[in-house]
């Protein structure tokens, strides 16, 4: 199980795909699910899902999926240098960004590497040098002396742009890539459906990635409409926050799956989150109790319909949004089989009493 998490998270990370770019990703995994399901389908937006249809009469259908984009930038103003500047797709800081090495995808499909230029400690004032640098300011260098260079190779307004990240194996648990936030969700969504290929569901169970979550829980939205679940789990991977040493903090490598009771768009469902840490600790799963300022497609699909019941089933990684994000493999394993067991153990009785237990 592990070798096929590390195989799948490598490919998963090292594919581009930022928010309303995620076609190469959503490829990847249509061939990852084609063999596994009765059906794979999409909304306009592009989320993909892959069906596991139940033989049972009159099946509720419980959704699991997490969010394919990543974080990056769009091609904003073509300089007559050759310089490009470029406009921001999710959540940044600009100190992460400085000298980077960037991937630059053409309409085409076509890729060219470069960098985001950095002035150089000799040439900056002391009060320069104190100062973060805007992103607004910051230029990619693709080693072109015109702007009709980089128009030769393709490159326009709205192409996307990626910092480049490799995928290494850090020691025995822990990876350190791009994008695990939240390819994490995409290789979870594979080997959830490998685990239950010869497994017999009394419900339907629906499970992919949506688009667009990093600007705006957009792709969730659609997908949840489109899909109309009984029950949602969302997987995304959170914020880590234990660098620092504060046992007071929320989020720690290798403590588990993280039980997220609120964020900045959701409560969990009371009788759902109850079940979940239910079977976390009926199966010896490690879990650990998370709240974050920040937000999942949870917020966008439990308020769908009428209200859809949601639980998260994620991770956290330290130094998400950057080119280089750090994940611990037991944790992505407490979460396959927290999901897993859960799966397992639901029935349409269940699903009716997991519903009404806020009543
Ligand atoms: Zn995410």
């Amino acid at each position: 199980m592990r070798e096929r998490a590390i195989e799948l998270l490598e490919e998963l990370t090292t594919i581009d795909g930022i928010s309303g770019h995620e076609k190469y990703v959503s490829r990847y995994l249509k061939t990852q699910y084609e063999d596994l399901a009765d059906e794979i389908v999409y909304d306009n937006l592009g989320s993909i899902f892959a069906i596991k249809k139940s033989k049972t009469p009159n099946a509720k259908r419980v959704m699991v999926s997490g969010h394919m984009d990543e974080v990056g930038f769009l091609v904003r103003v073509i300089n007559d240098n050759g310089t490009i500047s470029m406009h921001p797709i999710g959540g940044w800081f600009s100190q992460n960004l400085l000298s980077h090495r960037v991937t630059i995808t053409n309409s085409k499909g076509e890729t060219f590497k470069g960098a985001i230029a950095s002035v150089p400690p000799h040439l900056l004032s002391e009060q320069q040098r104190n100062q973060p640098y805007n992103i607004d300011a910051m230029l990619i260098d693709i080693g072109a002396t015109s702007k009709q260079e980089v128009l030769d190779k393709g490159i326009k307004t709205g192409d996307m742009i990626v910092l480049e990240g490799s995928f290494e194996r850090l020691s025995e648990d822990r990876l350190l890539s791009k994008a695990f936030d939240n390819r994490y969700g995409c290789a979870i969504s594979v080997q959830i459906l490998e685990a239950l290929k010869d497994v017999e569901l009394p419900f339907d169970l629906v499970v992919g990635a949506t688009v667009q979550e990093e600007v705006g829980l957009r792709g969730a939205k659609s997908a949840a409409n489109m899909i109309k679940p009984d029950l949602s789990i969302v997987l995304d991977c959170s914020p880590a926050n234990d660098l620092n040493g504060d046992r007071k903090a929320l989020g720690f490598l290798g403590e588990g799956v993280l039980v997220r009771v609120v964020d900045g768009n959701f409560i969990a469902h009371q009788g759902f989150i109850e079940y979940f840490v239910d079977i976390c600790q009926q199966h010896n799963i490690k879990h650990q109790p998370f709240i974050s300022a920040g937000g999942t497609d949870a917020g966008a699909i439990h308020t769908s319909g009428n209200g859809i019941p949601t639980l998260t089933c994620c991770i956290c990684a330290r130094n998400i949004h950057t080119s280089s994000s750090v994940m611990d493999l037991n944790d992505y394993e407490s979460a396959l089989n927290a999901l897993k067991e859960l799966l397992i153990s639901l029935n349409n009785d269940k699903i009716e009493a997991i519903t009404k237990s806020n009543r």
